[in-house]
């Protein structure tokens, strides 16, 4: 199928998920196109069919693709965020979906303010606690929520989370109920400048799963652009 098939079909998925599960899935879910590793030609081919959201995962790509796209594009930096490279991409992305330090934070805080610029950030979970390195624990999250929020470049708005590789649907479902949850008992802490309303979660193995349990952004790649190389 081609790219704007595909696309078709995940949004028709999508669609599908959430007539089947009214009780927990969002009203709207945006659909995150992951053009990380492929060539500006591919990625063109989403973007002419409509994409606006484009989900990278490296700092390195954004700056090599960022000028080569309409400015309209909405970019996520959706992988681990070094540091020392905040600075390059503080005025490109639209959100950081990996938020999971307060050093982190407080460096996207020094380099958002020096633009006068307010940056949307998800806080990384790591629920389902495989070998995947980065994400803060479940129990770390509320305290994190609550340094964050001091940061006035930094808009606090929701969770991300990668669910586990596993071929059962259970223990991934778990997951993403865990981060829904999380989110909704986040949201009663009074804290004025964070807005919890976002849920990233599903990639292509598991974004129907995602969505019937609350995704209200999924992160798909493969399942538009076929295997990465
Ligand atoms: C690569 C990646 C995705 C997309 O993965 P696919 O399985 O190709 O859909 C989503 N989220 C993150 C964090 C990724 O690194």
């Amino acid at each position: 199928m081609s790219i704007a098939g595909n696309i078709d079909d995940v949004k028709s998925k999508i669609a599908a998920a959430q007539a089947d599960a009214p009780e927990f899935s969002a009203p709207s879910v945006r659909l995150i196109a992951v053009t990380k590793t492929l060539g500006a030609e591919k990625i063109r081919e989403a973007v002419d069919y409509g994409v606006r959201d484009l989900g990278e995962n490296r700092v390195q790509e954004i700056l090599e693709k960022y000028p080569q796209f309409p400015t309209d594009i909405r970019w996520h930096l959706i992988g681990h965020l070094q540091t020392n490279k905040v600075k390059y991409i503080v005025d490109k992305v639209h959100m950081i979906h990996s938020l999971d330090s307060l050093r982190l934070a407080a460096e996207i805080e020094k380099r958002a303010a020096a633009i006068d610029r307010v940056i949307p950030c998800l806080i990384q979970v790591n629920i389902a606690d495989e070998d995947t390195k980065f994400g803060l624990k479940k129990e770390e999250v509320e305290d994190f929520v609550k340094e964050a929020a001091r940061f006035p470049h930094i808009a606090v708005e929701g969770l991300m989370t990668i669910g586990p590789h596993v071929a059962e649907e259970a223990p991934i479902r778990r997951v993403f109920q865990e981060l829904r949850q999380l989110k909704n008992q986040l949201s009663e802490l009074p804290l004025p400048t964070v807005k919890m309303r976002e849920l990233s979660m599903g990639m292509s193995g598991d974004y129907e799963l995602a969505v019937r349990e609350g995704a209200t952004m999924v992160r798909v790649g493969t399942s538009i652009f076929g295997a990465r190389d």
